[in-house]
């Protein structure tokens, strides 16, 4: 541990009673269980506290990662020189009552999105059903627009708050830049960070929306690689094409390099069959972004986010 970090965590705790910690094991927080030691890990208390770290980070010229349920992520194995910023304790849901028919809930960022789904189910809150199965959390949900079917965030947020520049400002959804697994939150605002969302949704029956739940996760567990762990699809499906379909056209389903093996269930999945390295990963993926732009012309962009990985897109 350099003196640079041992002096941004005595700043950081003379100014919060939050934990702050040094060398944590990035595997242990995301869901492809990869990825080397961040050199500094803090979980704000509250949006203030959130501000607070951020600013210091910034005038100490310290790089910020930002995460949530760290299941989109893949992490270098040689860590992270910077700050990780866990948003886990921004965690409280509140009934905002209703608005022309429509019911309206206020989730923190932290907030993982399938304890959203299942308290809006048991307040007769209709919407969020089709993404039950999507681990991660409210925010991280934001940034990626997250979705499945034809549903996705983008048709349920009414209003984003987050900080950017040391201010808090709420802007609506039309003006978050979302689409196809995207958001402003991506670019340009990359450096924001999501304090909680607005959604509104439609009245429900408890007991119906409860049973659409159960067949979503019922659904995704037929379709989904299961036993290892993974980061969800790698690829963003291509205009009018699948990135799975091609990628088993390509030959690649059941190929690996070390531990990193692409799924036989599904192609656009990348599993840690065991013992994955993110240089496992990465190389399986320069190699299919070969293989398919060789053989069909397309190139696969990355729907997963890296940290540290160099020269993946
Ligand atoms: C088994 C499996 C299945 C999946 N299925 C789907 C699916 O059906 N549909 C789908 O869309 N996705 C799916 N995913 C991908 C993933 O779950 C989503 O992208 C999810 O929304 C990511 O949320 P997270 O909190 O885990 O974000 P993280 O992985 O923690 O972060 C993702 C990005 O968002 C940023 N971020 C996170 N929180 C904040 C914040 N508060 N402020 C600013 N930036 C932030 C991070 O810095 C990072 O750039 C799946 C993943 C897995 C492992």
């Amino acid at each position: 541990m350099t003196g640079q970090w041992s002096q941004l965590a005595a700043e950081i705790r003379k100014m919060t009673s939050d934990p702050v910690r040094f060398d944590v094991p990035m595997w242990r927080h995301v869901t492809f269980r990869i990825g080397g030691p961040a050199a500094l890990f803090a979980e704000p208390a509250d949006r203030e506290d959130l501000r607070g770290i951020l600013r210091l980070a910034q005038e100490r010229k310290v790089s910020v990662y930002l995460l949530g349920g760290g299941s989109n992520l893949l992490v270098a194995d040689h860590g992270l020189r910077g700050l990780v910023l866990h948003t886990g304790r921004l965690s409280s849901v509140t009934r905002l009552g209703d608005d022309r028919g429509r019911k309206l809930v206020a989730a923190e960022s932290g907030v993982p999105l399938a304890s959203l789904i299942k308290r809006c189910a048991a307040w007769g809150m209709s919407g969020l059903q089709m993404l039950a199965g999507i681990p991660g959390t409210v925010g991280g949900a934001v940034v990626m627009n997250a979705g499945a079917g034809d549903r996705c965030m983008a048709d349920l947020v009414t209003e984003v708050t987050f900080c950017a520049d040391g201010s808090i400002r709420t802007i609506p959804a039309e003006e978050c830049g979302f689409d196809y697994r995207t958001s402003v939150f991506q670019e340009p605002f990359g450096d924001a960070v999501i304090l909680g969302a607005k959604l509104a949704l439609q009245p429900g029956q408890p007991e119906g929306l409860r049973r659409e739940i159960g067949e979503r996760l019922r659904w995704r567990r037929r379709r989904q690689p299961s036993g290892y762990p993974s980061a969800g699809s790698v690829f963003r499906n291509p205009e009018g094409d699948s990135a799975g379909s091609l990628i088993d056209r390509a030959g690649w389903k059941g190929r690996r390099v070390g531990g990193a093996l692409v799924a036989p269930a599904h192609a656009n999945f990348i599993v840690n069959a065991g013992g994955a390295t993110a240089d496992d990963v990465a190389t399986l993926i320069r190699r299919i972004q070969n293989s398919v732009r060789e053989e069909f012309g397309v190139r696969l962009e990355l729907e997963l986010k890296t940290w540290g990985v160099p020269e993946l897109r």
